[in-house]
């Protein structure tokens, strides 16, 4: 039988980015979560609040996680359906499972070093390496910096980029895309990325005036919760949308399937509460013969993705991985080499992080 949880304990730690992604928050924030077990064995995750949340997530960990999950069994999967539901009157998803990841992943690395094995050998990896794709967190770049970043990308052996779009006037949008594909050429994949910032008419304005840039993606246009507006928005363009790093339950990402609102879906580790559910999700995507592309965190996801079947590509944001922010005490055991990202073979998630 699998040993019981003795304690939960968490902490807060924050690294200023050398590239903020919201130029007035520079600071990235995690929550570190240690579990130990009845053995005294160990094992170490984390929450990401990368701007919002981290001191609602530490108190939700401290205060209800904690009490929930000590004296109950370490097994992630055999666990994780109680403390959902326990945490569920504070909302299916958003803070509850962003900071049950943190007990989730310690658990999945408490699993992995009691058996002296990788995440990435645990959920079955056939593979240590994929291809990743250049993503820039960059609307607020000028014109000559974006530029300048697509062809550091470039120079990298990168064949597939990202850009973000939204700005207020759609003719900018257009400049800059326009710009981008010219610097990628013709046989580089361009995705873009409008995090959330449209409505329906701006999203199919903006469809139209940048479906000629063949763009391989058109990511959040809307907001997350609007399902009807991505239902209705999809049958109009003719661009493929992805959407799925701010849904945060395999229901949700259910009912997107069944109402056809995406191409590709991107669950976030995190935010959808850890490995256990990121598992069961990533099956209901493939199992619908919709495409899966998970969300940030290339230390994790890339763990995680390795053991997926078929094409994946790690999403990697240029100084933005936890080794590169300080976050870490040793070596993260993914390596971004040029357009690859390699998964070496530690024990558990093998992410050991600095004190604050
Ligand atoms: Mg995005």
């Amino acid at each position: 039988m699998t040993a019981r949880i003795r304690s939960v304990e968490a902490y807060p730690l924050s690294a200023r980015m050398p590239r903020p992604w919201v130029p007035s928050a520079p600071h990235l924030h995690i929550v570190v979560v240690t579990v130990t077990d009845e053995n005294g064995d160990t094992g170490t995750g984390f929450s990401w609040t990368p701007t919002i949340g981290a001191a609602s997530v530490l108190a939700m960990i401290q205060n209800d996680i904690a009490v929930f999950a000590v004296g109950r069994s370490s097994d992630p999967t055999e666990l994780w359906d109680a403390a959902w539901t326990h945490l569920h009157e504070a909302g299916g998803g958003g803070v509850t499972t962003i900071a049950l990841a943190g007990l989730d992943l310690a658990l999945w690395d408490l699993a992995g070093h009691r058996e002296a094995r990788s995440l990435a050998s645990l959920l079955g990896a056939t593979r240590d390496r994929l291809p990743v794709y250049g993503s820039g967190v960059n609307l607020h770049y000028s014109l000559d910096e974006l530029l300048a970043q697509v062809q550091r990308w470039i120079d990298r052996g990168i064949s597939s980029v990202k850009i973000k779009v939204g700005k207020p006037d759609l003719a900018e949008d257009v400049d800059r895309v326009a710009a981008v594909r010219e610097l990628l050429g013709p046989d580089r994949a361009l995705m873009i990325d409008a995090n959330q910032r449209w409505d329906i008419p701006q999203a199919r304005a903006a469809a139209e005036a940048l479906a000629r840039f063949d763009l391989a993606w058109l990511e959040e246009p809307l907001r997350s919760d609007d399902t009807a507006g991505y239902r209705a928005l999809r049958r109009d363009i003719d661009v493929p949308i992805a959407m799925g790093e701010n849904v945060h339950t395999a229901y949700r990402f259910r009912d997107l399937i069944d109402a056809e609102a995406a191409d590709i879906y991107q669950p976030n580790i995190v935010r959808v509460g850890g490995i256990t559910p990121a598992l069961r999700i990533a099956d209901l995507v493939l199992e619908r013969g919709a495409r899966l592309a998970p969300h940030l965190l290339p230390d994790l996801s890339a763990q995680f993705a390795v053991a997926l079947p078929g094409e994946v590509e790690v999403e990697d944001v240029e100084e933005a991985g936890f080794e590169e922010l300080g976050l870490l005490a040793a070596p993260s055991p993914v390596k971004i080499d040029r357009a690859v990202a390699v998964v070496h073979e530690r024990p558990g998630l093998g992410l050991e992080f600095v004190r604050s």
